[in-house]
């Protein structure tokens, strides 16, 4: 039988670049596998239903909610978000590293249902350069992202909880650091 797989919590505020460096991260390691979650948000011009998230009515969300479909699930910004707890539990079983993208609230839920989880907190070099990567996106309005900036500053709050630290200045750099983290956390556990 195949050794379990590293189940990672990926955190940090929208805009930051969890997207960005989950994708590179899956460029450079065929072992790894993207959690898609479940959503009531909107899909933004170019998300794909089943690869970005799945695109669910709040009625289909709470139904999956009722029936503890879910590992975890929170609210962000007037939107449900959830992970499918069967994905991720088969994932790891056959030995790949699952990565979760899901905010504070959901990371901290990860921690006790999985207490193996690794949680890391992407950091923004800088609040301005946080807006600026939000507005660069140009995929919300003004008004969201002003919310999204709100709720930045408290997310951010909460990383000295988490195990783990990325300032996400350059893309290849950050990728590499997450890369050592993963690996570092499976040679200690070994
Ligand atoms: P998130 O998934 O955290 O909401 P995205 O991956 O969509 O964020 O990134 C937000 C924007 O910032 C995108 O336009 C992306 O190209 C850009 N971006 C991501 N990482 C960096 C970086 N290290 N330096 C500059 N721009 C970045
Ligand atoms: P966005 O709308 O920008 O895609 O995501 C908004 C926030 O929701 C981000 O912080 C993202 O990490 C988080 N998120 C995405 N999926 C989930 C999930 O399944 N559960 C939780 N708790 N948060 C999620």
């Amino acid at each position: 039988m195949s050794e379990k797989g590293l189940l990672i919590v990926l955190s940090a505020p929208s805009g930051c670049g969890k997207s960005t460096v989950v994708h590179a991260l899956m460029q450079r390691r065929q072992n790894v596998s993207f959690s898609v979650s479940a959503t009531t948000r909107a899909p933004r011009e170019g998300e794909v239903d089943g690869r970005d998230y799945f695109f669910v009515t709040r009625e289909r969300f709470d139904e999956m909610a009722a029936a503890g479909e879910f590992l975890e699930y929170a609210v962000y910004v007037s939107n449900c978000y959830g992970t499918p707890r069967g994905a991720v539990e088969k994932q790891l079983a056959a030995g790949r590293d699952v990565i979760l993208d899901i905010d504070v609230q959901g990371a901290f839920q990860v921690r006790s249902a999985m207490p193996d989880a690794v949680l890391v907190f992407l950091l923004p070099p800088s609040y301005e350069e946080l807006e600026k990567r939000l507005v660069l996106r140009g995929k919300d309005a003004p008004e969201v992202i002003a919310k999204r900036l709100e709720a930045a500053r408290a997310e951010c709050a909460r990383a000295p909880e988490y195990d783990f630290r990325i300032v996400n200045d350059d893309v290849e750099r950050a990728v590499t650091e997450l890369e050592s983290v993963i690996d570092g956390v499976k040679n200690e556990r070994q």
